[in-house]
């Protein structure tokens, strides 16, 4: 499997990270988790390109991970693609009927198939997806990907998510600030190294990086690794993870 970060930022720039996207590909299967700003012009730069992604996966429906739905639509209609598959949590046939209400000029132009799924296992793209709910301002859903990946979507750190991840090569997981900074709905180094604590797993990758990481990472990395002994290490647009 290659899990590629597309968007390894938040909903505020840092000029170098762009919004939420996360490629993952197995044996010429692809799917798209999440599509922020900046994730369609990521695609191409990735060489896979969105003439590729049939598929969407979303973990939630805040903006830094469902902005560039409707130009994804929009260059794949263009380039004569016929098909696209969204697939999301309870909400997402309300977002893109209301998306394409909004772009009336859209609807039609693509068949679309949208799919609301809930925490428990379902397939999508041909690969088998567990989801757990997480905590955050919106209903959000973690996604695994057997032992090779989870990806956190936008969350607190807690048990269950860590839980939920225990046993994965490789977990994506949402760091938005450093530890000054007074946050709720997602984690901070502190609580997340607190709840990654004796877990196994291969390899953790902070992501949905705010401004207020830039700098920082170190003492993020030291933060962590006070109460988690783990290989930690920052996610960054464009990398790709190749996991057995
Ligand atoms: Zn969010
Ligand atoms: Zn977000």
């Amino acid at each position: 499997m290659r899990v590629t970060f597309l968007g390894s930022g938040s909903a505020m720039p840092t000029g170098d990270r762009f919004q939420t996207g996360i490629l993952v590909q197995e044996d010429g299967r692809t799917l798209l988790v999440d599509c922020g700003s900046g994730v369609l012009h990521r695609l191409q730069q990735s060489g896979v390109g969105y003439e590729t992604i049939s598929t969407v996966l979303l973990t939630h429906h805040h903006l830094d991970h469902v902005a560039d739905l409707l130009p994804l639509m929009k260059a794949r209609w263009l380039a004569g693609e016929e098909h696209l598959e969204i697939v999301g949590p309870q909400g997402t046939k309300a977002l893109v009927d209301d998306l394409l209400g909004v772009h009336e000029y859209m609807q039609g132009k693509l068949e679309l198939q949208v799919r609301e799924v809930v925490p428990g296992e379902f397939s999508v793209a041909g690969f088998d997806v567990s989801a757990y709910e997480t905590r955050h301002s919106l209903p959000c859903l973690a996604y695994r990907f057997g032992d090779l990946f989870t990806f956190s979507g936008d969350s607190e750190a807690f048990a269950g998510l860590a839980n939920f991840a225990e046993g994965s090569a490789i977990l994506a997981h949402d760091c938005s600030f450093p530890d000054d900074v007074d946050v709720s709905n997602h984690p901070t180094p502190e609580t997340l190294g607190k709840e990654l604590a004796g877990r196994e797993i291969g390899r953790v990758y902070l992501t949905h990086l705010y401004p207020h990481t830039e700098g920082r990472h170190d003492e993020m990395l030291e933060s962590i690794g006070a109460h988690y002994d783990g290989d930690v290490r920052f996610a960054e647009d464009l990398k790709t993870i190749s996991v057995e």
